[in-house]
């Protein structure tokens, strides 16, 4: 009788798996043949840091600040200000150290021009970790542009009329300055 039980119950159970793997035949697959088919990234997808390039001036938006550099818990970012032949202070060099970043997203936040963004870059793997430190070019080509018309927050475009290239007007000048003193 109890052979009789344990029978039944292992027909019941193998009948119940079965059922789930045959429901499963008819079901939207969400497996991707990966690379060949790309993920659709949702639209907050926070993958490595970049700067785009602004179309209206053909550069970065960003004015050297360090405030991303500073903001950044994992001290990945270096900002290298430069002084410019009008004796502004521009961007020189921009490094980002992608293999101690953690996508957190606090450098976007903090950006002032909105020049740092999260861009939808999740392909990562490099061989050596030389290569995961990426420069203003790789930066500038990983963020590509920003739309024509940016999608309008104060932050995104700056002030109208606002030379980007300078720094704003609350932060140091020159090489004295808190950026200065990141960049030594
Ligand atoms: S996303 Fe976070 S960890 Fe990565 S560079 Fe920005 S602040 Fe640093
Ligand atoms: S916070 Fe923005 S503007 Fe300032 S150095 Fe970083 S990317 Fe450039």
């Amino acid at each position: 009788m109890n052979a009789a039980r344990r029978i039944v119950s292992g027909a019941v159970s193998l009948a119940k798996g079965l059922g789930v793997t045959i429901s499963y035949l008819f079901r939207k697959k969400v497996t991707l043949m990966y690379p060949e088919e790309r993920p659709v990234l949702t639209e907050r997808f926070r993958g490595v840091p970049a700067l785009p390039i602004d179309p209206a001036t053909g550069r970065d938006r960003c004015i050297a600040c360090s405030a991303c550099a500073r903001v950044c818990p994992q001290r990945v970012i270096t900002v290298t200000p430069e002084v410019g032949e009008d004796r502004k202070r521009r961007l020189g060099d921009f490094t980002l150290d992608v293999a101690g970043c953690i996508f957190c997203g606090l450098c976007a936040e903090v950006c002032p021009t909105g020049a740092l963004t999260m861009s939808g870059e999740f392909e990562l793997a490099h061989g050596s970790r030389v290569d995961m430190v990426l420069g203003l070019e790789k930066l500038r080509e990983i963020g590509g542009q920003f739309p024509v018309e940016p999608p309008g927050s104060e932050s995104a475009e700056g002030e109208a009329g606002q030379d980007l290239a300078a720094p704003p007007a609350d932060a140091p000048s020159g090489e004295s300055g808190a950026a200065g003193k990141e960049a030594q």
